[in-house]
């Protein structure tokens, strides 16, 4: 944020319900003041019924912002024109005025990309991937996994039916997805690469999205939850030597390709980690 708004500020705004807990305004306004811009970002919690008026007011006004929870698929259907990774996850987390129409994007394929290179040290091309999941982030994970291309992944959810929809949502897309309806079913098995698209891990009386003991064995363990100091399942995880990271990577790189759908001006990537992470 600009130390004080002027007639020219251009406002940036989450809409979700909730959006108190959110990091966004933090690292976005670190970035704007960074980058030497004059914007302001802030957290509106909305409804669905004001989600739409909101979200097209603020592009036309000539700003833009993102959508969190529970809104995603809604923001999909209210933009003019959607990026492909609208089209294929049904959900859109950016919105910004181009040409003269409202845009919509989805930067969490991208940011997942970009933190499972970082975890990995390489993309996750031809790695066998467990998915746990299928709601929203788990549908733009596996469109960044089906991109790599994975080898293989494995989709497992407390509602198998939903995870099963996920999997013929992707149908038509070349790569190899199987849904496993439980845990059991993976025992033995072995997985380059575990990933939590659950909300597990949020709240600290939750269960781990995937029990350490009987679970199959994981090469890399990415938890799209983010917490200061890693979620309870990534510090599990992680004393028992399994390279482990929670989701402040994804949440970077996301919110770095959105300022760059704003803004004429490269992410200033440095600064927002530091907003992220202050020591
Ligand atoms: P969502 O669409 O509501 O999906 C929630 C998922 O969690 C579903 O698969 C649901 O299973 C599962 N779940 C919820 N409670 C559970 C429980 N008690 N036991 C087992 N499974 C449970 O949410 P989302 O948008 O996918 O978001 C999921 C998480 O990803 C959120 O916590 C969010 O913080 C995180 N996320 C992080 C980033 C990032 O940048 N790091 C970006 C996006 C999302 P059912 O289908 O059975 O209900």
């Amino acid at each position: 944020m600009t130390a004080a708004p002027t007639a020219r500020t251009r406002l940036l705004a989450l809409l979700g319900d909730p959006v108190e807990h959110s990091l966004s305004p933090a690292f976005q306004n670190a970035a704007i003041r960074a980058a030497g811009l004059d914007g302001c970002y802030l957290a509106l919690r909305c409804s669905a019924a004001d989600l739409p008026g909101l979200l097209l007011g603020i592009a036309r006004a000539g700003g833009g912002g993102n959508v969190t929870l529970p809104h995603k698929e809604l923001a999909a259907a209210t933009v003019q024109n959607a990026t492909a990774a609208v089209r294929r996850t049904g959900a859109c987390n950016t919105f910004w005025m181009q040409d003269g129409e409202v845009w919509g994007d989805n930067t969490d394929v991208v940011g997942f990309t970009q933190a499972a290179h970082a975890l990995l040290g390489r993309p996750p091309a031809g790695a066998r991937v467990l998915l746990v999941g299928a709601g929203g982030a788990a549908r733009a994970a596996l469109a960044a996994l089906l991109d790599a291309p994975a080898s293989e992944v494995v989709l497992l959810n407390r509602s198998p039916e939903r995870a099963e929809a996920l999997r013929a949502a992707f149908a038509a897309e070349p790569g190899r997805v199987r849904v496993a309806p439980s845990l059991d079913r993976l025992a033995g098995e072995r997985f380059d690469l575990v990933v939590n698209a659950t909300s597990l891990g949020l709240r600290p009386a939750d269960p781990l999205p995937v029990p350490l003991d009987g679970a199959p064995a994981a090469d890399a363990a990415l938890d799209l939850v983010y917490s200061p100091g890693g979620t309870p399942w990534v510090r599990a995880l992680r004393e028992r030597g399994v390279p482990a990271a929670d989701g402040t990577e994804m949440l970077l790189h996301q919110g770095a390709a959105a300022f760059q759908r704003w803004w004429p001006a490269p992410a200033p990537l440095e600064a927002m980690r530091r907003a992220l992470a202050p020591d």
